[in-house]
């Protein structure tokens, strides 16, 4: 049995039957027919399917964001801007897909070789709590839109999503188990999974999640020779020279570390000041993080939501408490509060050395860390003092001086006075312990294609 429990309060809000191994067998099957039926649809047909379900998106974004709210915990008005942001990934992908796909002529010595981006069949989503809607829609649009099938495979803790997701793609009028949902208890993830990908009719597996399952589903794909796309974990620098506008760097930081209650994969992590003005830009963060209202998040006043699950709230609070204890210095928060829910307030750590948790790992929640540089070769040793590479942001007037800084990044994206985020128009993905391939844009729809050569003697 799947439990789905309200992050506000603790309490239970569903429960939900997980599948068998027989279950999953039948989705499987009915999924690869559905599938071996929409890569006979012309990219023009599949595009009227995408837009009806963006409408539907807009029409229904009220219903969906209250159950984001409600399973995950993060503020209403941030569900909403969530379903919305769906609804436009579902529209870039109609309008360009049939650009995206449009076979390529190569002269080969006179004669001509044709490239051309055929579908694969069924792909797995392994998808994470964090954005329940977004990660799934801005993998699955492009993936739909490449003529394939999708199973996905959504965390537990927001089942209630998942259903909504089916039930939208079933709305849309998409053809009958083209996009299924998994539902797989958290005991029987490893077998499961495991078997989803050794099975036939699945060609592919894309991961949104922590490092862990990237390498745990990855190394099943490569056993099964089947190809991966791996959006994993981050541990994003920020870097704010002297010369930057400090208190606009600052408020966009701030937003940056405290989106989502610091759960995201691209949220501002390591803030990465020249000394000159890091007391400054300490003082700006204190002074917001402390007067942010926490609690929660259908209350319009709320800017910081629960940790989506007790657990990982008490993962945080550990990162923070053995930092402190190796000599960190937290400036506000760090407490765990009273109240019924998985809250975290948020939390400013500085004093900060290699090695302490709240530098090297991945910190999933409220928890901003500042360290200073003296120059931009220090800043650029610091920021890549990381077994993560996702993304990155420099915060500077002269901007030539911020590129060269991006250019040195070991990062997938790097944003020059900006927050990093996710654009349909751009790709997206990391490097190092962060994965590998891209979604979004045309590189997101060309990863789940057999790029095949036709060439003609
Ligand atoms: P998670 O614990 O890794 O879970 C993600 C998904 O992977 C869940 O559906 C989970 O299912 C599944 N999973 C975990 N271990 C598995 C295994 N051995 N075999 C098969 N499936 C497995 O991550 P999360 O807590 O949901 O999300 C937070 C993490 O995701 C952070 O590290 C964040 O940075 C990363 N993230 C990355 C991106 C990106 O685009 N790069 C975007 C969002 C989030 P169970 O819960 O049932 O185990």
């Amino acid at each position: 049995m799947i439990r789905t429990i309200n992050p506000s309060n603790g309490e239970l809000l569903a429960e939900y039957p997980a599948m068998t191994a027989a279950d999953i067998e039948h989705v499987l099957l009915k999924t690869g027919d559905a599938a071996s039926r929409w890569k006979q649809c012309s990219v023009g047909e599949r595009a009227g399917f995408m837009n009806r379900l963006a409408g539907l998106l807009r029409e229904q974004n009220s219903t969906h964001a209250e159950m984001i709210s409600r399973e995950m915990g993060k503020p209403l008005s941030q569900a909403v801007a969530e379903v919305e942001k769906c609804a436009w990934v579902c529209e870039y992908y109609a309008e360009h897909a049939e650009s995206f796909l449009q076979p390529e002529t190569v002269d080969v010595d006179g004669l001509t070789g044709l490239v051309t981006f055929e579908p694969l069949g069924v792909v797995l989503g392994v998808m994470p709590w964090n954005f329940p809607f977004w990660q799934v829609f801005r993998f699955a649009s492009a993936v739909m839109m490449a003529g394939n099938g999708i199973v996905v495979k959504h965390a537990p803790n927001v089942t209630g999503s998942a259903i909504a997701i089916e039930q939208l793609f079933r709305e849309a009028g998409f053809p009958e188990h083209l996009y299924r949902t998994l539902h797989i208890d958290l005991e029987d993830v490893n077998e499961l999974v495991g078997a989803v990908i050794d099975h036939p009719v699945v060609k592919a597996v894309s991961v949104t999640g922590s490092t862990g399952a990237g390498i745990a589903v990855a190394s099943k794909a490569g056993r099964a020779l089947k190809p991966s796309v791996l959006e994993l974990g981050g541990n994003d620098p920020y870097i704010v020279l002297e010369d930057a506008d400090l208190r606009q760097a600052a408020s966009v930081c701030i937003a940056a570390r405290l989106l989502n209650a610091g759960q995201s994969c691209i949220a501002a992590k390591r803030f990465l000041v020249h000394a000159s003005v890091k007391k400054e830009f300490e003082d700006i963060l204190v002074a917001d993080f402390s007067a942010r209202r926490m609690g929660d998040p259908f209350d319009p006043d709320v800017t910081v939501g629960p940790i989506a699950r007790r657990d990982l709230r008490d993962e945080l609070h550990k990162q923070v408490e053995i930092s402190r204890n190796m000599g960190a210095t937290v400036l506000c928060g760090g407490e765990v509060p009273p109240e019924k829910g998985f809250f975290y307030p948020p939390t400013v750590v500085t004093d900060v050395r290699p090695g302490m948790p709240v530098y090297s790992e991945e910190t999933f929640g409220p928890v901003a860390t500042v360290i200073g540089f003296s120059d931009d070769d220090e800043a650029v040793s610091i920021a890549n003092d990381s077994p993560y590479g996702l993304g990155s942001a420099v915060f500077s007037a002269d901007t030539e001086r911020a590129r060269s800084i991006a250019a040195r990044l070991e990062a997938g994206n790097c944003f020059i006075n900006a927050m990093v985020k996710s654009d349909p128009r751009l790709p997206f993905g990391g490097v190092k312990q962060s994965g590998y391939g891209r979604e979004l844009s045309s590189y997101g729809l060309r990863e789940f294609v057999n790029v095949k050569t036709v060439y003609t003697g």
